[in-house]
């Protein structure tokens, strides 16, 4: 069976004072043992998460960049992240992909950077509304896969995340039943393009809008082992997103 995993993505959003809140509410909190925690709060703060999470929950950066130390400004590297303890990093999402402008191939190169260099990763894709209503949505998320398994043969260090982009902060949540159909077609593509190996274990987490209140029936779909949990990540309801298995 494969872990269940809960993946809280802050954004660009916390202070020194929220983050350390948010930090000690998980940690008091009684967490479902069997579920995998990770939390990725922005950049300048990764550290002082790292400092206050209780240790068997781990940390993610919401990017990394594909080169080693040099002169990149404004960028962090794996090596960076490893020394910290931070065992993680958000990679390809929607919101970097659009506003940021990050196309298939630069993301594919981090992630074979990031797994190349010990940091495993949340692999983000998803279709706009557009796309969605143009039938195209596994084409969409299979193409940005694809770009994935041209340069990275192990994806054991991998946990894929469907966002998308129409439920992504909007309230509007997938059906289950929606989410579910791109989690088994996504699991599908795995089969026959990386391994039934990669299809069996590979965790599908399911993003956009999930709540305390969505995320029990979401979580008893077959093919949706976790979330990643934007805006209420930041909440104290995080807690029961991590319990919904319960
Ligand atoms: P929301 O949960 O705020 O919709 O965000 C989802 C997301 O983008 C997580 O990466």
């Amino acid at each position: 069976a494969r872990q269940f995993f809960v993946g809280g993505n802050f954004k660009m959003n916390g202070n020194i004072k929220t983050i350390k809140d948010i930090v000690s509410n998980i940690n008091n909190a009684k967490l479902d043992p069997s579920v995998e925690v990770v939390i990725a709060p922005p950049s300048l703060y990764l550290l002082l998460a790292r400092e206050h999470l209780r240790e068997g929950l781990e940390v993610a950066a919401q990017n990394v960049f594909d080169k080693g130390n040099g002169a990149f400004t404004g960028e962090i590297s794996v090596p960076q992240l490893k020394e910290s303890n931070i065992t993680w990093s958000i990679l390809g999402h929607s919101e970097r992909r659009v506003i940021l402008q990050e196309d298939d191939q630069f993301v594919a190169s981090k992630t074979k950077a990031a797994i190349d260099g010990g940091i495993s990763v949340i692999l983000c894709c998803g279709e706009s509304l557009e796309q969605r209503e143009a039938g195209k949505t596994i084409d969409v998320v299979t193409t940005q896969l694809k770009a994935v398994a041209e340069k990275v043969s192990d994806w054991s260090k991998i946990v894929i995340a469907y966002e998308p982009i129409w439920a992504i902060g909007t309230g509007k949540v997938a059906t289950t039943e929606q989410a579910q159909e791109v989690h088994a077609a996504i699991r599908e593509w795995l089969k026959k393009e990386v391994s039934s190996e990669a299809a069996e274990k590979t965790r599908i987490l399911y993003g956009g809008s999930v709540t305390e209140k969505n995320s029990g029936e979401l979580s008893k779909q077959p093919d949706i082992d976790g979330f990643l949990v934007g805006g209420a990540s930041l909440k104290p309801a995080f807690v029961d997103i991590i319990n919904c298995k319960g």
